[in-house]
């Protein structure tokens, strides 16, 4: 898949409209569509990358400030209990959306992994 065809670089560019938690330059943060928990919203880089195998050195600050954020947000969110996160790899990982991605959900029982 392209950029041009990613949904999330759709949702970045407000082509797509979605119920947004965060934003700044490099990153957007926005509710699932499909929410498996009482909370559950993704941390996205604005610039398309399309899963974490295809990260690189290149990428070392942006996943940073994206897994820094996320104890932030969910804090933000009312997860002040604490919060599960998930980043879903390549066909084999269960990813559907190859536009990397964090999963951030919480705020109801959660199965034991
Ligand atoms: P994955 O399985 O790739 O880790 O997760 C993709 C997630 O994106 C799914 O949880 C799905 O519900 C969510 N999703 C797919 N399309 C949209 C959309 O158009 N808007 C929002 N907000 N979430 C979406
Ligand atoms: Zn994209």
């Amino acid at each position: 898949m392209t950029a041009q065809d990613c949904i999330f670089c759709k949702i970045v560019a407000g082509e797509i409209p979605s119920r947004k938690v965060y934003e700044d330059e490099e990153v957007l943060a926005f509710h699932d569509i499909r929410p498996v928990a009482p909370v559950h919203f993704m941390i996205i880089p604005k610039a398309h990358v399309a899963s974490l195998a295809d990260c690189t050195e290149a990428h070392r600050d942006l996943l940073g400030r994206i897994l820094l954020l996320a104890p932030r947000l969910a804090r933000e969110q009312g997860l002040t209990s604490g919060f599960r996160t998930m980043i879903n790899t390549g066909r084999g990982g269960g990813q559907e959306v190859f536009h990397l991605h964090v999963h951030v959900f919480g705020g109801g029982p959660l199965r034991p992994m």
